[in-house]
Parts: structure tokens; sequence; C-alpha cells
């Protein structure tokens, strides 16, 4: 059942709906799932005109219209995925639910985002970033908030709920707020941004629930990653990119990128001693104006480098931290 371009069926009773979003990543794909009381759509794109338009007309694709929407799930709270969630609600009237910790994305409050705010200039800081850095950074953060339309969801879904026969799998890495859908009797997994095929998703960070201290992102990952593997997956159907035929060996892959690029950085420092900018201003030449995805892949590898001794890091007065090979 394809009667338009932007939807295809592409597992048994799962279709997906290219939603536009204008970042470089391209379009958002949210995942219909209709069964008989409705249908389960899981995640909720960016929310724009053009965005909903397109949900819309994917539903109608499948034949369902808004009212018939009973469930409303979100992978995770960035903006492409979980920035429609306030308007398809308001539309279709369904129930919204995801991870606990969506709340930090949906219902920010001034002061989880002064908190947040303070977070990323001590890290940036202690990264060796220039105050004008911080701000541009910090301008780039608002913006992605201003994406995501203030919601309160229905209720949570955590590791092992079952929500309309799929179980919900908690697998943090790229967000501490990700979860992924698994449905047993054929293995498929609707994965949001665990894993993509023609990209690496980045392990981002984030400051813990109180923004004391960071997620150890890559380590993270990594669990989830081999969490994944112990649940041999048939097929991932991924928020962007094309269906993950063979997770297996991408998740494995995914696996050896990591190790590649805590050598990379390790070949990086040599003898010297390097902040993070440093090694990310070295390693990523042309993403600059990237500020939060570079900062948080070197930052996060090295955070994993640090935890299995094989780099070691001092800080000075200024609060600048700066890494060296382990002895
Ligand atoms: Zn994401």
């Amino acid at each position: 059942m394809t009667t338009s371009t932007n939807v295809a069926q592409i597992a048994p009773g799962v279709y997906r709906c290219a939603l536009p979003t204008g970042f470089s990543v391209g379009d958002v794909y949210a995942h219909l799932v209709p069964d008989e009381q409705g249908v389960m759509v899981v995640d909720a794109g960016l929310g724009t005109d053009e965005s909903m338009a397109a949900l819309e007309q994917g539903l109608c694709d499948i034949g369902c219209g808004p009212d018939q929407v009973h469930t409303i799930v979100l992978t995770h709270g960035h903006a492409d995925h979980a920035g429609g969630a306030a308007a398809l609600k308001d539309r279709t009237g369904a129930r919204l639910i995801g991870h606990p910790l969506l709340l930090r994305w949906l219902q920010p409050t001034p002061e989880s985002m002064r908190a947040e705010d303070e977070f990323f200039e001590q890290l940036y800081r202690a990264c060796g970033l220039s105050p004008l850095l911080w701000e541009a950074a910090r301008v780039e953060r608002d913006s992605y908030r201003q994406m995501v339309r203030p919601v309160s969801p229905d209720g949570n879904a955590t590791e092992g709920d079952i929500v309309r026969g799929w179980r919900v799998v908690y697998t943090p890495g790229h967000s501490e707020s990700h979860i992924s859908l698994w449905r047993e009797h054929d293995r498929v997994m609707i994965g949001g941004d665990v894993c993509i095929q023609h990209i690496s998703a980045n392990a981002l960070i984030e400051p813990d629930e109180e923004c004391f201290g960071r997620i150890q992102s890559v380590a993270r990952f990594r669990e989830t990653f081999l969490k994944l593997l112990a649940l041999k997956i048939s097929a991932i159907l991924p928020g962007h990119g094309e269906p993950i035929a063979d997770p297996q060996t991408l998740i494995a892959r995914r696996l050896r990128d990591q190790d590649a690029r805590i050598a990379q950085l390790m070949a990086a420092i040599g003898t010297d001693e390097c902040t993070v900018w440093e090694l990310a201003s070295t390693l990523f030449p042309r993403h600059l104006k990237e500020i939060t995805l570079i900062v948080s892949e070197v930052l996060g590898h090295l955070d994993f480098a640090q935890t299995v001794g094989q780099v070691t890091s001092s800080c000075d007065t200024n609060g600048v931290v700066r890494y060296r090979l382990a002895p």
C-alpha cells in the first residue's frame, strides 16, 4: 500500500513516512504501525507545517485519519524526532509516551535551562574553548530548544514495557532519553537514531539529571550496541536512511569505529598534552562550526579511553583540562 512517494511499507505492518527537516541529515522517518484500534506513530518529526502536512498525508495514504492515532511514541528528545510531538498530540488527541528523561527536552523550565547552560559553560571551559565559542554553542542550543514546542507526556515507556505488542528497549548513547521498540516474533526493531546505515550517530554529550556531571556517552553507546547484538535483531528501521538489513554486521562495525576513533585520538596526542578543542580542531578542521558535535565526538571517546586507562588528564588553575597518553 504505497500511494505516495513519502510512505512505504518497510516491514510487515510497519510503514515509514518521510518528513522534511531542513537539517543536513535530511528527512526523518516517522513509523506508522496500524492495528485494530487505530495507529501508533513512532516519532513526530519537527512539527513545522510542512512536516505535519507530510505526516497527515502519510496517515491518509495508509487509510487512517488523524483521529485514529491512539499512541505517539518518541524514540528520543531531539528536535527532528520530538519537535512535532505537541502539534501531533493536539491534532490527534493520542497518548504521548517516551522515556522519563524526555521531560528535559519536552518541558524545560527556566531553572533546568539555566543549570544546563552552566553545565555546558563549565564543560566548554574545561575543553579549552574560548568564551566566543561558548556563546556560539549556547545560541545553537537555544535554537534547538525553540524547535521543540513544550508538551506534557501522558506516560512513560521504559525497559521491558510492552507498547501495542512492541517491547521497549532502553538504548542510550546517542541520547540518554533514547528508547527503541522491538517486536519479538520477527525480531524487527524501530530504532530511532540508535544505528544508522550511512552515518555513525554521534554519542552526544549530555549532563546527568542534576546537571552535576556528564553522561559517559560513548560507554553508554557501547553497552547499547552489545545489548542489541544479544537481541539478534533481524532488521532495524531507523529514523534516517535505509532500513538496516544486517544489524549484526553494522553494529560490530560501529564498535570498531569507536576503537578506531580512540586510536586516532591517541595518535594525535602523541607525546604532547592536548585539550579537547585542540584535538577537535586537528581531527575536524572543516567542521569547526559544529561545536556540539565535534566536542562530543572527542570528549566522549576520551572519557572512555580514560575509563579503560589509555589516557590521563589534569586540570590547570583556569579549569582547562589537558589529556596525555597514560604511561
Ligand atoms: Zn537524534
